[in-house]
């Protein structure tokens, strides 16, 4: 049986760089639609895997490579920080990276096998390094970064969501403006109100019920 991918084929968000050349000043223009990247979420909301993700780059080549200077409109899935409710929406992302042309990793690339794993580490660190590839360039990193900034924090399904009901869960905005607990009371006040009706009931009970009252 043949796999399914469901996952963005690899080299979506590859780009070849033969037509922008290398002179420093050429630009070029390229709108695509990817399907977006796996793991692209944070805890409450991401971009779902294999969407649609219409991009729009302007490659311009520099003097040490390549400058990608990017917007992409990511669909978002995901939960409401306050209700919990199902929602849906989008973010525009901006971003900008300098790619720079390959000359003097040829040889790490060739001696893949023995991969200096702590060099690649250390660029991380000191914030992406982008490398073209030969004259492709790869996206993805780039696009993955500036998604995962853009993605919020606390999404919420409406701007004034009301969020739960702290007494009994119910949606605030299904329940509507009336919603409340009058009847209910304080958990300690009950206990209160128990043992003074336990003291007027059975005079034997009031001990007992007054180291309750302290632990309470
Ligand atoms: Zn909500
Ligand atoms: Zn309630």
């Amino acid at each position: 049986m043949p796999s399914t991918r469901t996952h963005a084929p690899r080299g979506a968000l590859v780009f070849d760089m033969r037509q922008l050349g290398r002179q420093a000043g050429s630009a070029l223009t390229q709108t695509r639609t990817v399907p977006a990247p796996d793991d692209l979420r944070l805890e409450l909301i991401g971009v779902p895997a294999g969407a649609d993700v219409p991009l729009e780059v302007r490659f311009e080549a520099v003097s040490e490579g390549v400058l990608a200077t990017g917007t992409a409109i990511a669909p978002l899935a995901g939960e409401c920080a306050r209700c919990l409710a199902p929602l849906t929406s989008s973010v525009t992302v901006g971003f900008q990276e300098l790619y720079l042309y390959a000359e003097g990793r040829h040889d790490r690339h060739d001696k893949h096998d023995k991969h200096d794993k702590h060099d690649e580490q250390e660029e991380q660190d000191a914030g992406e390094i982008y490398h073209l590839d030969g004259d492709l360039l790869d996206l993805e990193p780039a696009f993955r970064d500036a998604v995962v900034l853009a993605l919020p924090m606390s999404p919420l399904c409406r701007e004034d969501c009301p969020g739960l009901c702290a007494e009994c869960g119910a949606p605030l905005a299904d329940a509507g403006p009336g919603h409340r607990h009058d009847a209910a009371v304080d958990p300690r006040w009950a206990a209160l109100q128990q043992l003074s009706e336990q003291g007027n009931d059975k005079h034997q009970d009031r001990r007992a019920g007054a180291i309750d009252l302290q632990e309470g």
